[in-house]
């Protein structure tokens, strides 16, 4: 067993090495427009509340002046504008103006939005999912909606994922072979991937009934289940906000173990650190794979996140008078993070397969460099990113031989904007890996153990 010291050397070496495989544009955080925009939007909450109403609105605006005329409405409100806002500002005081505005603005929001959605549909998405895998990153593609009110659209966003999941299986045969994605200790690991949302698949997840949203949810989860079994390929299923976590895990988990399901399909769930309660989530996951899931044939995929809800985690406890479910201290998550990622690697023998899914160099360098002192193959341990944060990431993960996954969002720009939105959020926050990176933090502080 290797003592702490040598531990974090390795995981300082291990970071080292990704952060030298990132292209210069990233290491320098000078870097493209894109990124400009987000740090300026990073330094000033006005500028950033301003830009995000903003781009809530862009679907619904019918004209170029209508979109030039919010987006000047909103900067407008703004105290202390900085100069390039101003400069936009006096643009759109007449209609030329605005129209060139509104039309910068729309591309604008199209390239973000490009940035971050792979394609309109499973099909159109292909292109860019093969030349991923041809560069060593596979992939998981997720189905954008909107949330899902009615029976109909429950039935309608099933219908889609049971396509997409013909869609994938068909195309990815055709794939050039890359060991590296395709096997691990365990065994062969499908090609097609698909992540879904239980929310999305019944409009009757509630909180106060969770029952009646898992029984809604049970036939169409177990309709794409047997779809992903025929097709050979992965589900996941996404962990969305706490008050559906217990549903979800107890359906996942539930389903999993049905004689049905004894031989497949690959599936996965994922556990959130940011959750206090987060080990004992873990506890419940291990008492399974020992217990009632022991009989399957596939070992049980576990994605370890942060968490993308901790906002609304904490407006929800505030307006209750609860304590948050959420630790409040970054730093006390990544610890979590750290510490799950040990508990979830030493289990990898007892049915767990593990993916480590962060955008974080720490916590990534950690779980490689845990999982070799622990004796364990590189092929063990996956890293995933998604498509728009981890783009520079996924590369150099895969220049090391690593197994990376994207995780790649497919659809529309209006379903793509609340995508849109959280993920600007998140790369925008104060407490954020990125934002640190790309205010040009010292390689060795962002690498320091939390
Ligand atoms: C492939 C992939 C799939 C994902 N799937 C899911 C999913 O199913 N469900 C889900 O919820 N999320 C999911 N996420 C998002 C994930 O939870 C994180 O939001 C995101 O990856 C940012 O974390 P990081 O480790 O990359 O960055 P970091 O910058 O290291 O961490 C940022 C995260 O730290 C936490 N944090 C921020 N401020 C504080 C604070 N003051 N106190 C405590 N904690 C704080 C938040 O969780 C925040 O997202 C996924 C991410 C990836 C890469």
């Amino acid at each position: 067993m290797a003592t702490a010291t040598t531990l974090e050397e390795a995981i300082f070496a291990t970071g080292r090495q990704l952060h030298e495989a990132l292209p210069s544009s990233v290491r320098n955080p000078i870097a493209a427009a894109d990124e400009r925009a987000m740090a300026l939007a990073s330094q000033d909450a006005e500028l950033k509340a301003a830009l995000f109403r903003f781009v809530d609105v862009v679907p619904a605006c019918r004209s170029l002046d209508d979109l030039s005329r919010h987006l000047t409405g909103f900067l407008g409100e703004l105290e202390t504008p900085p100069a390039s806002v101003a400069v936009a500002m006096k643009m759109g005081n007449n209609r030329a103006g605005r129209a060139a505005l509104g039309a910068a603005a729309a591309a604008g929001v199209r390239h973000m939005a490009h940035r971050f959605i792979v394609g309109e549909s499973p099909q159109a998405a292909l292109g860019t999912l093969r030349e991923l895998w041809k560069d060593g990153v596979a992939s998981s593609v997720d189905l954008l909606g909107e949330a899902t009110v009615t029976q109909d659209e429950a039935q309608r966003y099933a219908a889609r994922c049971a396509e997409a999941l013909d869609t994938l299986a068909g195309a990815t045969r055709n794939w050039p072979e890359r060991p590296a994605l395709e096997h691990d200790g365990a065994g062969v690991l499908p090609r097609a991937n698909l992540s879904v949302k239980v929310s999305a698949l019944t409009p009757l997840l509630r909180p106060d009934a969770p029952e009646r949203g898992k029984r809604d949810a049970a036939d169409r989860l177990r309709g794409l289940l047997r779809r992903a079994r025929e097709r050979g390929a992965h589900l996941h299923i996404d962990m969305e906000s706490l008050d559906s976590r217990d549903a979800v895990l107890e359906l996942v988990l539930e389903l999993l173990a049905e004689d049905e399901f004894r031989d497949g399909p690959s599936a996965g769930m994922v556990l959130q650190a940011y959750l206090r309660d987060s080990p004992q989530t873990l506890d419940t996951v291990l008492h399974w794979t020992s217990g009632a899931g022991a009989h399957r044939g596939q070992p049980l995929t576990v994605r370890l996140v942060k968490g993308a809800y901790w906002d609304h985690e904490i407006v929800e406890a505030v307006q209750h008078g609860w304590t948050p479910p959420v630790f409040q201290v970054k730093a006390d998550s990544d610890r979590n993070f750290e510490e799950l990622t040990r508990r979830l690697l030493d289990n990898r023998a007892n049915g767990i397969r593990v993916a480590i899914a962060s955008h974080n160099l720490r916590s990534i360098a950690h779980a490689i460099a845990y999982n070799r002192h622990g004796g364990g193959a590189d092929a063990d341990v996956e890293i995933q990113v998604l498509r728009g944060l981890g783009d520079p990431l996924q590369h150099s993960v895969a220049a090391q031989g690593l197994r990376v996954r994207t995780y790649c969002p497919v659809g529309d720009l209006v379903a793509g904007m609340a995508y849109l939105v959280r993920r600007l959020l998140e790369n925008t926050s104060n407490d954020s890996f990125l934002a640190d990176q790309a205010k040009g933090v010292a390689l060795e502080d962002l690498l320091a153990a939390p």
